[in-house]
């Protein structure tokens, strides 16, 4: 089987005559793969992993759904049931680790709450499978350097679920700076929604180590970071809480601004209140806007040369093929357990700035 660029096309879908051949997301070569589909195991088997990375894992062309890992009986029945899952390929938290012999599991997918995920990470490491883990990649930048130490010491691949990755619209806004003049780089990147059930685990700190920071504002995070294509030098930060009781442990609503080198600037927002879904680039004479920007589909685009045609994908279809050609060509990705780490440390200065009520060097 060749995942050639003919087939990734293919998977685009229909549209693709709108698309500009120059605009196409390409793998890093080499595309070949033998004819052997990564197992991946799933951890976790919540919202994201049912709604939206199973059914992915049935229009994947690299890897394939093998094995589950959950805490609940009935869960391991249904999915048993409805992907064909061997008895043998079915784990619980206590047993994972007896992993390590199944061979027909390569890829342990961590889509955990997010305290969770440096433990599975580097159990996952362990057993010698290499790593999807769902963002943000841990709670701290101690955390994600014992991630990245135990992959290395294991001699596996670590990613992290960055799925606007793979998305063309979002590899659009990358390319956007090297296109055109080199003027002035400025970036304003929100993504925020009003947060349901206030007993979620996304409210408690323990679990989710922030509130929409973590969550969402690593989007706004990552969009900057891309757009401008260096790391921030500074950040100075703002919280504002319109109800401390839901939001007693976890930031509600928070603005910031990041240096970059070169006096680029970017300002951006996040929000468990108030919906924000836009990311803007500017130029000294042209411009680059989307909106909604970090949805799973519907992104929509414009220049200041017109409207962006990209056609659907599914984007973790697309991210988890990606990942898996890094590993089966031994590639590495633009979305691995270090560009997780370097998140982590621009939103533990965030926090600090916002502790300290003044700028902070990342
Ligand atoms: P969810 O609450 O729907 O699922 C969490 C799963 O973890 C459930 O199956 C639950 O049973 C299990 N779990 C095990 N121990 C738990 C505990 N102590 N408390 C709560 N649940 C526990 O969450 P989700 O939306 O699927 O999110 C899971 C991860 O995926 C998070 O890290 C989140 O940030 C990430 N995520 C990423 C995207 C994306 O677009 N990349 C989208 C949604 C979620």
């Amino acid at each position: 089987m060749k995942y050639t660029r003919r087939k990734f096309v293919k998977t685009l879908g229909a549209g693709s005559a709108l698309l500009m051949l120059s605009a196409i997301p390409t793998f890093s070569e080499p595309l070949f793969t033998g004819d052997k589909k990564l197992g991946v195991a799933l951890v976790g088997l919540g919202n994201y992993a049912t709604h939206e990375l199973a059914p992915a894992l049935q229009e994947t062309s690299l890897c394939y759904l093998s094995g589950i890992v959950t805490g609940t009986p009935a869960k391991a029945e249904r999915w048993r049931s409805q992907y064909n899952i061997p008895g043998s390929n079915i784990y619980n938290y206590e047993n994972f680790d007896k992993i390590i012999d199944n061979e027909s599991i390569d890829v342990v997918y961590v889509v955990l709450p997010n305290s969770m995920h440096h433990e599975f990470v580097i159990r996952a490491a362990k057993a010698g499978k290499h790593v999807f883990c769902e963002k943000p990649m841990a709670l701290s930048v101690k955390e994600c350097e014992e991630m990245i130490d135990a992959c290395s010491k294991a001699g596996v691949k670590l990613f992290v679920g960055y799925r606007l990755h793979s998305d063309p619209y979002h590899k659009a806004a990358m390319k956007f700076r090297a296109e055109g003049d080199s003027g002035i780089l400025y970036v304003q990147s929100e993504f925020g929604f009003k947060i349901g059930d206030p007993t979620q685990w996304r409210l408690k700190k323990a679990l989710a180590g922030g509130g929409a920071m973590m969550d969402l504002g690593i989007y706004a995070i990552q969009a900057a970071r891309y757009s401008i294509g260096k790391e921030p030098q500074s950040v100075t930060a703002q919280e504002y809480k319109t109800d401390p009781q839901k939001f007693a442990e976890v930031d509600e609503t928070i603005t910031w601004q990041m240096e970059f080198p070169g006096g680029h600037v970017s300002n951006s927002y996040t929000s468990y209140s108030t919906p924000a879904n836009n990311l803007y680039i500017s130029t000294e004479r042209r411009w680059f806007n989307l909106m909604p920007a970090f949805n799973y589909g519907g992104i929509e685009g414009r220049t200041n040369e017109g409207e962006l045609n990209f056609p659907r994908i599914n984007q973790q279809a697309v991210q988890m093929d990606t990942f898996s050609n890094c590993i089966i060509n031994n590639i590495e990705s633009d979305a691995s357990g270090k560009e997780g780490l370097k998140d982590l440390k621009v939103i533990e200065a965030i926090y600090k700035s916002i502790e300290n009520g003044s700028k902070v060097k990342v």
